[in-house]
This record gives C-alpha cells, structure tokens and sequence, in this order.
C-alpha cells in the first residue's frame, strides 16, 4: 500500500485533539496478533483492542481471506427488497449465541447505529401493541451510547451532549452505579443494587406506562468500566417487567466474549428483551453493527402489518453488507473454532491480577474490573483529563495503546493474549506511572 498524502491537514480526526496530534501525529502501519507498528518503526502493544474491537488481535489472514473472496464474488447488492446469503448465515451464527428467546437480528453498521434503530423498534412495538403512548426512554448517568442524536439523548457523558442540546426529548437519567466509598472493588461490587429503584421512582413519577424503555451497558464500559452492583440488574429487570417496558442491553463493548460469556446478559444471568452490538461481531474488521431482539418483539411488529407491507420503516444501505457480513463470519467462526470465549474466561483472573497489582502506587484513584475489561481511573491533575491525556501519549510512545476517558484508561486486551503479553501490559502501566 502507497500512500502519498504530505500533509495531515485534510483529515478532521474523530474524538481527537487535532491540533495537537497534529503536532506530533502518532500513526498505526501495520498490526499483527497482539502488535501494532508506529510510523517510527516502534512496537506497540495493544491494550484496549483497539476500541474494544479485537478479540482476535490483528492481521487475522483468515478474515481478510473471507472478505476479498466475497469481495470478488459480489461486493454489494440492495439489502431492501432482495438480500445476500451472508447476511442470513451471520445472523443465524450470532443467534445461535444470544441467550433465548433473543433470536431476531437486524444488521446496521455501527454501535451508534445500533442505539438509533433499537430506539426506534421499542417505539414501533408499543405502537404495533396500541402503547403509542409510551413516549420516554430511561438511561443512566455516565452512559455511553454512541454519538447518533440517538445515543446522545441517551448518553451520561455531559461533553458529549452539552454542545448539542437540541437532541431528543423525554429521556431521563437513573444515577450511576459509581461509589466513591468502595474503591478497587474486583467484580461486582456488593452494595448498590438499590440505585436500580430510581427506575421505579421514575415510574411513580412519570407513569410506568409512559415508558418505553431502559437504556443501560451491562457494564459501563468508556465511561471507565463501571461493573453493575450484584442484583442491580435483576433488580432492573424486575421493575421493567412490572411496568411493561422494554430492557435495553447495550452491548457493544460487553458482547462477543469479554465478560467471559459470549454475553454479558449471561455473565450476569439477566436477559433483556433487546441487545445492541458491534465492535467485535467482526473484530473491528469491517464496520458493523447489529440488534437482536425477542421474538416476540419481532413476530409483534411484522404482524401489526398488512400482508406483503414493509413492517419496518428502517434500514441502511449497507445493513448486512456482504464483505461486512463474511467478515462477521469469519470472526465468529473463529471464536467458535478456537474456543475464544472460554480462553477470555481463563485469562480474566491473571489479567485481573495483573491489573489490581498496581493498586500500591499513589497516582492510582481506583481500579474497577470484570472479565477482560479493567480500568484504571489516576488522581486528576489539574483540569479533568488533562493527566489521562497526556498518560495515554506517553503510554504509546513507551509502546502500548491504551483507550483514555478523561484520567481513566480502559484496558481490554485481546482475547489471542498470552500472560507474557498481559505482564508486559502491567509493566508498561507501571513503569509509565512511576513518571506521574
Ligand atoms: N454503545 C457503546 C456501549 C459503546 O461503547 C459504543 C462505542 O464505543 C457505542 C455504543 C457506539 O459505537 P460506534 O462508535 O461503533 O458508533
């Protein structure tokens, strides 16, 4: 590949200070299993699987094969009116995992995607059920929901929604499960099961039969690994069964192996009605996302059509992609071949340790984690994320990729990990700490 761009002026970077990479750009060349290349040359180890999409590390020839095969056989075709075999054969794999009776998939191309059509399938069930009239939604303080005027409604990030304040109406905030007074908890914290009630109170508040439905990550994930409180969701999952609102699941992080299941809805042993995914369907290879649904919710919204109607006024352009979907196929096939999703499980508890081992330095706030998914939040230093910023560059430049939310790094390595690989993680931290 030759790329002859001599300026990096033309590309406005996603959630990035600009200028300042700019300034001094950090570029990716190459990656390969666990490794990414820099533009220097210099190793660098990836410790976020990119964004939470790499089980499988990187270079995976396999999946690329998949894709330049489909590629050549036929790289696209309408997925409205007629459709294409991959997307059939994907969502039968990923059915097959997704606890019953979620068994329906919709395909999108992207975790934000995938928030703004579950949105959308809560409204058109109630309406296919005459509840026309459940009109609000339910998320949670420090939610992460993509960046779709969906998501952003829903979102409990305020630097993510205060610019754009004219995002959907009638949607409102449970606290966040986050106790300052229990810190380094490993797994799920024992107290906090009764912040779910907040959902009840919104209930007595606002009528439970004018909600929708609950927005929530099994386990918050970029806001800094968040693990739900034992019973929180059970507790959740009560209350909406109650009222008749739907539970939203956003596992777009969570899904695919990282708690240790193939879901974080049968980690926790809590089922919602309606799952949204990404990330690592594909393994970050091709962008895609999905929703899967109950049945139920399915059979609901075709039958409240006219026979041969659309029942669904919703779709993309590349929803079910085929190179997108031999990707999904590839990967998941993977997963299944070489027992990815055990592996995680395996690995968590010395990654875990791994992580918690650095509990004794001082510029250490909290450490949270579950399964393959930690976080380590530092002590502020002067503005909010001004240290996490400046951490993450250093953590690069001494070799390893880690994914920042202000002063916390996310750290979620690769499935394909060896332990030499997670002690080199834990080393790195360390030793890039030790600066502070
Ligand atoms: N939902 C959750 C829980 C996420 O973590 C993310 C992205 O990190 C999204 C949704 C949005 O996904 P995307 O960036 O693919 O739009």
């Amino acid at each position: 590949m030759k790329y002859t761009a001599n300026s990096l002026e033309n590309h406005w970077m996603p959630f990035t200070s600009n200028r300042d990479f700019k300034e001094s750009p950090r570029l990716i060349v190459k990656g390969e299993g666990v490794y990414f290349t820099d533009h220097k040359g210099g190793q660098v180890i990836d410790g976020s699987s990119g964004l939470f999409c790499c089980p499988l590390g990187h270079g995976r020839k396999d999946v690329a094969e998949a894709v330049y095969e489909q590629l050549l056989e036929n790289h696209y075709a309408s997925p409205f009116m007629t459709s294409t075999p991959g997307a059939f054969e994907l969502a039968q794999k990923v059915a097959r995992i997704t606890p019953d009776p979620i068994n329906h998939i919709f395909f999108v191309n992207s975790g934000s995607e995938s928030i703004d059509t579950a949105l959308k399938m809560a409204m058109a069930y109630h309406r296919a059920r005459g509840e026309g009239q459940r009109t609000r939604f339910v998320s949670r303080e420090r939610a992460y929901h993509g960046v779709n005027i969906g998501g952003v409604s829903l979102s409990g990030m305020v630097k993510n929604r205060e610019t754009f304040s004219g995002v959907m109406p009638n949607v409102v905030c449970m606290r966040h499960t986050w106790n300052p007074d229990e810190l380094f908890v490993r797994g799920q914290p024992e107290s906090g099961a009764e912040l779910a009630n907040d959902l009840q109170r919104f209930c007595e508040t606002y009528g439970g039969s004018t909600i929708a439905a609950v927005f929530v990550e099994p386990i918050a994930g970029s806001t800094g690994v968040l693990v739900p409180p034992k019973g929180y969701l059970e507790r959740l999952r009560t209350i909406c069964d109650e009222h008749g609102i739907l539970l939203v699941f956003d596992e777009v992080i969570c899904g695919f192996g990282r708690t240790g299941s193939a879901f974080a809805s049968q980690s926790f042993g809590v089922t919602p009605d309606i799952m949204t995914l990404a990330k690592a369907l594909t393994n970050g290879s091709q962008p895609m996302g999905a929703v899967a649904v109950k049945d139920e919710i399915y059979e609901t919204i075709c039958n409240a059509a006219p026979e041969n109607a659309i029942e669904f006024f919703h779709g993309y352009t590349y929803s079910g992609h085929p190179a997108a979907c031999a990707a999904g196929i590839a990967v998941q096939n993977a997963y299944e071949n070489e027992n990815l999703f055990e592996r995680a499980a395996d690995l968590s508890e010395y990654f875990l340790d791994g992580l918690f081992s650095l509990q004794d330095m001082d510029c250490i706030k909290d450490i949270r984690g579950y399964g393959m998914l930690g976080a380590v939040e530092l002590k502020a230093k002067g503005n909010p994320g001004a240290l996490g910023t400046q951490i993450q560059k250093n953590l690069f430049w001494n070799g390893m990729h880690v994914k920042f939310t202000g002063d916390t790094g996310c750290v979620a390595p690769p499935f394909i990990s060896e332990k030499s690989h997670i002690d080199e993680m834990i080393d790195k931290l360390r030793q890039t700490f030790e600066a502070i």
